[in-house]
């Protein structure tokens, strides 16, 4: 079994719609970023590819490259989940926290986590998101941005059933 971690925070400006975990959120500001700013699916994949030591996100898709302008998170973590696959592990369990003082959250936890179990082919149970405001506190507190920790847990292929 091998862990990894991944960690991201994304600008919340006007203009911009609103992805976490490939869900699109109502709310009246969204992220800032090269791709759709999916704070939580880049902690994900960062998590990953950490736990497979396989470098990270800004490595596999750099954001300087004009192939990645726009693109859905969600269409990196299919390819991130085949890469990882391709190297022989497969995905015990992933656990995320997201740091947001708005939107509210509460509604959307499970969707994110079924969505991320789907878009990694696992199920739904090996996926869980938890949602958390900063209580107030620095630019996340002040609704600036959105913040998303992920952990992964792989398991070597070969000793798995
Ligand atoms: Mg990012």
């Amino acid at each position: 079994m091998r862990i990894g971690i991944g960690y991201d925070i994304h600008r919340l400006v006007k203009g911009r719609r609103l992805i976490l975990g490939g869900i699109e959120i109502p709310h009246k500001k969204g992220l800032l970023g090269h791709s759709d700013a999916d704070a939580v699916i880049h902690a994900v994949i960062d998590a990953v590819l950490g736990a497979a030591a396989l470098g990270d996100i800004g490595g596999l898709f750099p954001d300087t490259d004009p192939k990645y302008k726009g693109i859905a998170s969600s269409k990196l973590l299919l390819r991130v989940n085949k890469f990882v696959r391709s190297k022989g592990y497969h995905i015990g369990n992933i656990d995320i926290i997201v740091l947001a003082q708005e939107p509210k959250l509460t509604m959307f936890k499970k969707r994110m986590a079924a969505n991320i179990a789907r878009l990694l082919g696992i199920a739904p149970a090996q996926v869980n998101v938890k949602a958390k405001t900063n209580e107030g506190l620095g630019v996340i507190g002040k609704k600036e941005a959105i913040a998303a920790y992920a952990v992964a847990l792989l398991e070597e292929k070969s000793l798995a059933r």
